[in-house]
């Protein structure tokens, strides 16, 4: 997996796709949150799950659907009393569901480990994708830090292939907001 650090990158940089009216800071945050939440699942080691069940590490909570579930319950607990509920909870799940995925996707991009079990409990089989470019980081953060030139090497690579393109795709997307509503504003 990538570190927890980059997952939440990730999943806040989805919160610059919700609308302006949103109190995006406070989303961001919670964008960053879920979508580092898959890898809870490392606990189930602790209960003898292996790697490969279905419940196992990069197993169910790295699927589709528990996006789907985790997405729907949090639009809805955020944003049910609102009065415009209806479209709140919409984009909020979308946005949602998209950073909770992005986790399935960058696991399913390194280049170790199992693959991401992106569809049970549909389908039990574990997905790499093609390109695998980003190096797979310890599950335990002491081991992470006990090796500090794997741990260099490792932030080294997440920010060539995960940090660079998500900074040059949020500059690009802000600025070509930005021009945007200076041209609304002017007509
Ligand atoms: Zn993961």
């Amino acid at each position: 997996m990538p570190t927890a650090m980059t997952h939440a990158a990730v999943g806040a940089g989805f919160g610059q796709f919700l609308p302006r009216d949103f109190p995006v800071g406070r989303l961001s945050l919670y964008l960053a949150l879920v979508s580092a939440l898959p890898d809870l699942d490392v606990l189930a080691f602790r209960f003898g799950i292996p790697y490969a069940a279905p419940f196992g590490h990069r197993g169910f909570t790295h699927s589709l659907l528990f996006a789907l579930i985790l997405a729907t319950a949090t639009a809805l607990a955020l944003f049910a009393s609102r009065r415009d509920a209806g479209r709140a909870c919409l984009g909020l799940g979308f946005i949602t569901f998209f950073a909770v995925a992005s986790h399935g996707f960058l696991d399913a991009a390194t280049d170790a480990g199992l693959g991401v079990g992106f569809f049970i409990p549909f389908d039990n089989h574990r997905y790499f994708l093609p390109f695998r470019p980003i190096e797979t980081s310890a599950v335990n953060p002491a081991v992470f830090l006990a090796h500090p030139s794997r741990a260099w090497a490792i932030l080294s690579n997440e920010f060539r292939w995960v940090w660079i393109p998500l900074l040059l795709f949020t500059g690009i997307f802000q600025g070509l907001s930005f021009g945007l509503r200076k041209l609304r504003n002017r007509c």
